[in-house]
């Protein structure tokens, strides 16, 4: 049986892609979409408003919702998600901490998983990092990303997820493009964030010291490798139970 997926954000660069992909599959069908407008219908896949979102939970019978919107429309859905009972897979960066505890606070009652990246490389990458900055002591560190000229967040949630990997490791600062901050102190990060073209997303940490330099990077080809990872993640959720879940999970139980 497959899963019934609704996409929030729809109509959007990420939403339309989970459309498409979820049409080449046959584990998950895409039911219904929401957007802040009737957008009518999006590769065959009616979608609605954002205020009927509650009906539609209930009259397409919907397992899990795919979210890839903004901070806002996202934190706007998930009262409807707990009263419909429906599992919540966040794509969506850019959260405040308030609504980062809001999430947090709507896994007591729904399975909830939430990402920075839903690719599988980057998950993997995430790993290495760890490693690699375990093993790697004083070893100079910078952080890079590339996305396109209409990404609304900067930096990337990936790199600040990154960042945050990083510091599970090491005790150092982030500094946001340098500025006035040369030469480099050893108990910092630089962190840098470009924009341009339609590029899906570049990160790279450069690890350099003792006349080497190890660099991880990631380069994502597609925005149909984010969809098929948020696919997958909700396929997942279905069958867990309320908390808040990983991806690296749902990679592990492959
Ligand atoms: P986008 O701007 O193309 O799409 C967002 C859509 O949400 C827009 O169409 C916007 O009109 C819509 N929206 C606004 N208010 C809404 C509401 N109330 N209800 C429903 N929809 C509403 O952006 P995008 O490139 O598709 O990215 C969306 C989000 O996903 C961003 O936060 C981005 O950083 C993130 N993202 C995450 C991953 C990942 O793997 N986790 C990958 C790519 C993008």
């Amino acid at each position: 049986m497959s899963t019934a997926i609704a996409v929030n954000g729809a109509a959007g660069r990420m939403g339309r892609t989970v459309i498409e992909t979820a049409s080449e599959r046959d584990d998950v069908e895409v039911v219904v979409g929401f957007h802040a407008t009737d957008a009518g219908d999006i590769g065959g896949v009616p979608v609605v408003e954002s205020d009927g979102v509650a009906s539609a939970l209930a009259e397409h019978d919907v397992d899990a919702v795919v979210d890839f919107s903004t901070p806002e429309a996202a934190l706007g859905i998930v009262d409807a998600c707990i009263a419909a009972d429906v599992a919540l897979v966040v794509g969506t960066t850019g959260f405040d901490a308030e609504g980062f505890d809001a999430l947090e606070a709507a896994s007591d009652e729904i399975p909830v998983l939430k990402a920075t990246n839903f690719s599988r490389g980057i998950q993997v990458l995430l790993r290495t990092v760890t490693e690699a900055v375990g093993a790697l002591d004083g070893y100079d560190l910078e952080l890079m990303e590339t996305h396109h000229n209409d990404k609304v967040d900067a930096p990337s949630g990936t790199a600040n997820t990154i960042l945050e990997t990083v510091q599970d490791e090491r005790d150092v600062e982030p500094v946001y493009g340098r500025e006035g901050h040369a030469p480099r102190d050893e108990d910092e990060i630089g962190v840098f964030a470009r924009r341009a073209g339609d590029i899906r997303g570049e990160h790279e940490l450069v690890l350099a010291g003792n006349d080497e330099v190890l660099s991880l990077s990631h380069r994502a080809e597609d925005r149909g490798v984010f969809a098929a990872g948020a696919l997958d993640a909700a396929g997942w959720l279905v069958d867990r139970g309320d908390g808040w879940h990983e991806f690296d999970d749902v990679i592990d139980e492959d």
